[in-house]
């Protein structure tokens, strides 16, 4: 019988003595067609090899458990393990690690586990950290190919919206970067116990190949990004003139006038291209 049921998730927690810690962000998916659809948006095969953060009391595991080579699972909450054990111990594919992701050395984890496996983070993420997550996996470029991560909604629309867009922000750009990204599935409130607080959706991540732009300082051009979008309505120019303290108005505007940019567009309106031909331009200039 699967976890993922309300009824058999409130009998291991009941027999375990299980108490919710908010704190860890703690909502357990409880329905077997959401768990389908983010296997099938994961394309999982037998020489997949699934990293999942924070397995609780293993209702994806079990799911990932049946389709794949091996799951390394990091869950913080140690009240959790005995449990995981219990309930894990028909599937010998899989490994629990009783630690923070945020601190967990996972490439060291990759070597040793998973070498030359085809591998994908799957999971249903702790909300309070869905970002610090995410970005330290990617832009640490681990040998991860894929994604599939059910977050809050809100942030799924940030990772995957385009320029023009109320959602578009420096995340959006910052992720777009290393990954294609698509919401793959609205998940409903109610399949959760306990219910939290917002809608989410489940998101599907893809490496790519390579940047969609090549830029000569990689650290400099994120950091520009989130200097252009620090005060949303402010112009590029303003914000630009606020970053670079040292350059005049004057200055700016005739250093975007060589990238044929205007200096009273807003950086929601620009594509990534853009961003990168302006962290160019201002590289020599940077503070
Ligand atoms: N995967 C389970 C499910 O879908 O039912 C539980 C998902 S629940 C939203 C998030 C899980 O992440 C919890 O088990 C929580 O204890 C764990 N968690 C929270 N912070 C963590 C961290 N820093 N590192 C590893 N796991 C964490």
């Amino acid at each position: 019988m699967d976890i993922s049921n309300k009824s058999r998730t409130r009998a291991i927690i009941e027999k375990h003595d299980f108490r919710f810690k908010k704190k860890f962000g703690q909502n357990f998916l409880t329905d077997g067609n959401i768990l389908k659809k983010i296997i099938d948006a994961a394309g999982l095969n037998a020489h997949t090899s699934v990293i999942e953060i924070g397995p609780g009391i293993g209702a994806l595991t079990e799911y990932l458990a049946r389709q794949v080579k091996k799951v390394v699972a990091y869950e913080i909450d140690t009240t959790l393990i005995p449990i995981l054990e219990e309930v894990m111990s028909p599937y010998p594919n899989v490994m629990i690690i009783n630690e923070d992701i945020l601190k967990a050395d996972v490439r060291a984890m990759i070597a040793q586990e998973m070498p030359a496996d085809d591998i994908a983070v799957v999971a249903n993420l702790p909300y309070y950290i869905t970002t610090p997550i995410l970005m330290g996996l990617i832009e640490a470029r681990l040998p991860i190919d894929r994604y599939v991560v059910m977050m809050q909604l809100e942030v799924a629309r940030r990772l995957s919206a385009s320029p023009g867009t109320k959602d578009y922000n420096a995340l959006s750009i910052a992720v777009q970067y290393y990954c294609d990204v698509e919401i793959a599935i609205n998940v409903p409130r109610d399949v959760f116990i306990p219910p939290p607080n917002v809608d989410s959706a489940v998101v599907v991540l893809k490496r790519k190949a390579q940047p969609p732009v090549v830029v000569k300082d990689e650290i400099f051009f994120m950091e520009l990004v989130h200097a252009c979008f620090k005060q949303r309505r402010k112009t590029l120019l303003n914000n630009l003139s606020s970053y670079f303290e040292g350059l005049s108005k004057e200055e700016i505007t005739q250093t975007l006038a060589l990238i044929n940019i205007e200096p009273s567009v807003r950086a929601e309106a620009l594509a990534l291209e853009a961003f990168g031909k302006i962290s160019d331009v201002f590289h020599e200039k940077r503070c």
